[in-house]
């Protein structure tokens, strides 16, 4: 699924792929949509087909051997590409070693992240975020991780994605809490700057940027349908927020089902 930042008037606009077919699902809101996964998956890195999907889309063999399905791709703290254990230096230099933004967002309520530059709004987007703001420009992934990991000790970095989904969450004043986490964190920024040099952090002055969604009615109780329970997934369309949609039956990560090959009927 993509999906394209909006603005203030318009929300976030979604796109599904499903085969050839791209459908544009900001237009069906409040239609009858049924989802029937046919038993298929392919890998969405190499397209062959396999049983069961891995890291959310790839097959065994891609699992095990790609760069962006290793450990150090969720724990960029752990890279380890200096070491010379790196499994595609190539890709690890193109993606890794980029300018990686450090934000503050508010998806289920205050939390810090990582990402590459380019990545953004579509990282926001992606965890159904209403409001973000970029605090720090770094290097390089490894040394994001290691901003990341001093936030970890005073603000959370996961989405609570109940809370998310039922759109119960109170707006924040981003740049306070900028300001209030940088003083806290003032000393081991100091020291970590010295350790991987002065200019490799550098503070953002960015304005915070608010994210909308098109959502007809949020969920009050959240039931998650899932393809490899069930593989037919069918309701009217209430709404589309971080990669879910939510429908009058349930709400669907797709992201979770990656390379799943699913037939769309739309009435
Ligand atoms: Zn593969």
């Amino acid at each position: 699924m993509d999906i394209v930042p909006g603005d203030a008037e318009t929300p976030a606009q979604y796109t599904l792929r499903a085969g050839e077919q791209r459908i544009g699902l900001n237009a069906h809101l409040g239609a009858s949509l049924r989802l029937v996964h046919t038993g298929a998956i392919h890998c969405v890195h190499c397209g062959r087909a396999t049983r069961k999907s891995f890291a959310q889309g790839y097959c065994y063999p891609c699992f095990k051997s790609l760069a962006q399905c290793d450990t150090c791709i969720v724990k960029p703290e752990t890279c380890h590409y200096h070491l010379g254990t790196c499994r595609e230096p190539a890709w690890g230099e193109q993606h890794c070693f980029q300018p990686h933004v450090v934000y503050l967002a508010n998806s289920s309520g205050l939390k810090v992240g990582i990402t590459r530059k380019t990545q953004l709004p579509t990282r926001w987007l992606d965890q159904g975020a209403i409001q973000a703001l970029p605090i720090l420009e770094v290097d390089n992934r490894l040394q994001s991780g290691l901003v990341e990991t001093l936030f970890k000790q005073v603000v959370g970095d996961r989405t609570n994605w109940r809370a998310m989904l039922k759109g119960d969450v109170a707006p924040l004043d981003l740049p306070a809490e900028r300001d209030r986490l940088l003083s806290a964190l003032d000393q081991e920024l100091a020291s970590l700057k010295q350790r991987v040099g002065e200019q490799a952090i550098g503070t953002l002055t960015e304005p915070p940027v608010e994210l909308h969604y098109p959502v007809l009615e949020s969920p009050r109780k959240v039931v998650s349908h899932n393809f490899d329970k069930s593989p037919e997934v069918s309701g009217r369309l209430m709404g589309l927020k971080g990669q879910y949609l939510i429908f009058d039956t349930g709400v669907i990560n797709l992201r979770k089902f990656g390379g799943y090959e699913v037939d769309v009927a739309i009435e």
